[in-house]
């Protein structure tokens, strides 16, 4: 673990197995300076363990940055269950619940690729430390974030914020992508759309009038902004040369291969929007649950979430007056407030 290319100095990476039930999960406490690390559950079917510890690894410490920049008192943590969607069983969950609750709270989890509203639900009823339940499924204000991020980036770029008539390609019409598609559809965007689910794109065809691409052909379509709304890792060498974009900003964890790619954007005129800050949405809205305050309207966590465009403002005004990336200037942000906390 120690020589892990992911390590970051984790404070606590915990593997756990129930071999009757088939079932394999790694949770990565990153940090907890802040407050009790808290993040996401992903499932998924991972060639092998030691990709499935990197993946918990780096969105484990992804989670550090965004509930820092978000100003939340919550550290970083992540959790990721090994295995097919198909395979999972109720049972799963619930054995997973017990593995977070042993934590006493070190750690809370919620709901991410592959474990959905009903999944999180089975973990509730055998582990304490679950949020995203009470206020609803979080994944509508993640999106709600996204579309405040892209209009921060046309403001930035452009001196307006309007939607009406911009081009937006979004890859992914999961949770989060399809919410954002019907935001940015409402606020009159243009959309080019793609998902590797036939299903999922028809439906957002059907109710956006979306023009539907294939999978790899997301990259090379004449926009003005790419929205990454799918898994991480999606920018790197080769699709950053493709690009045929003004702006990336989208809702996806940890979207590029490397940091240097937020470089290789950059020198290619392309604005890059933070993802961890972009897609805090969901954090912002549904995380007092945490802290056992009472539920507010949804009136009230959208306001919650609207604290994500003054912050991006503020990440590419200095990223322009420094000389630096938004990407660099967002890591040193969280960064001294995690090393102050
Ligand atoms: P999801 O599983 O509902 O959706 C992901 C979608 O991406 C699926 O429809 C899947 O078929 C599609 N996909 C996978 N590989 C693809 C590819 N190569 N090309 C095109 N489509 C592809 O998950 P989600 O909850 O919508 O999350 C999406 C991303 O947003 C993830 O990176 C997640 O970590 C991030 N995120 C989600 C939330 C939230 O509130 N749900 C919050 C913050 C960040």
């Amino acid at each position: 673990m120690f020589d892990h290319e992911a390590y970051a100095a984790h404070e606590q990476v915990v593997f756990r197995e129930d071999r009757a039930l088939g079932l394999q999960a790694v949770i990565a406490i990153h940090d907890t300076a802040l407050g009790p690390a808290a993040g996401g559950c992903r499932l998924w079917p991972y060639p092998d363990a030691h990709a499935a510890a990197r993946d918990a690894l780096r969105l484990s410490e992804a989670m550090t940055w965004k509930n820092a920049l978000a100003g939340l008192a919550l550290g970083g943590g992540k959790a990721v269950i090994l295995g097919d969607r198909r395979d999972a069983t109720p049972a799963w969950f619930r054995r997973f619940g017990e593995f977070v609750d042993e934590l006493g709270g070190r750690y809370w989890t919620a709901e991410d690729v592959g474990v959905g509203f009903e999944s999180v639900s089975e973990i509730a009823s055998t582990c304490r430390y679950v949020f995203g339940l009470r206020s609803g499924d979080p994944s509508p204000f993640t999106a709600y974030g996204g579309r405040l991020g892209i209009e921060a980036s046309l403001a930035h770029r452009r001196g307006s914020a309007d939607l009406s008539g911009v081009h937006v390609v979004v890859q992914g019409l999961g949770n989060v992508g399809s919410h954002l598609c019907e935001l940015l559809h409402e606020a009159g965007a243009e959309l080019t759309v793609t998902d590797v689910v036939p299903d999922a794109v028809a439906k957002v065809v059907a109710s956006t009038g979306a023009r539907a691409v294939a999978p790899d052909g997301i990259f090379d379509v004449e926009a003005d902004v790419f929205a990454p709304c799918a898994l991480g890792g999606v920018l790197d060498d080769e699709t950053i040369a493709r690009l045929r974009v003004e702006i990336v900003c989208g809702l996806a964890n940890n979207q590029l291969v490397a940091s240097r790619h937020a470089d290789l954007l950059a020198e290619r005129g392309v604005l890059y929007a933070p993802d961890y800050v972009v897609n805090a949405g969901g954090m912002l809205a549904v995380s007092a649950e945490i802290f056992g305050q009472t539920l507010a309207a949804e009136g009230t966590l959208r306001e919650r979430v609207a604290a994500i465009r003054p912050r991006l403002a503020e990440i590419f005004t200095r990223a322009d007056t420094d000389g630096e990336t938004p990407a660099a200037v967002a890591d040193r942000m969280a960064r001294e407030l995690v090393g102050r906390a």
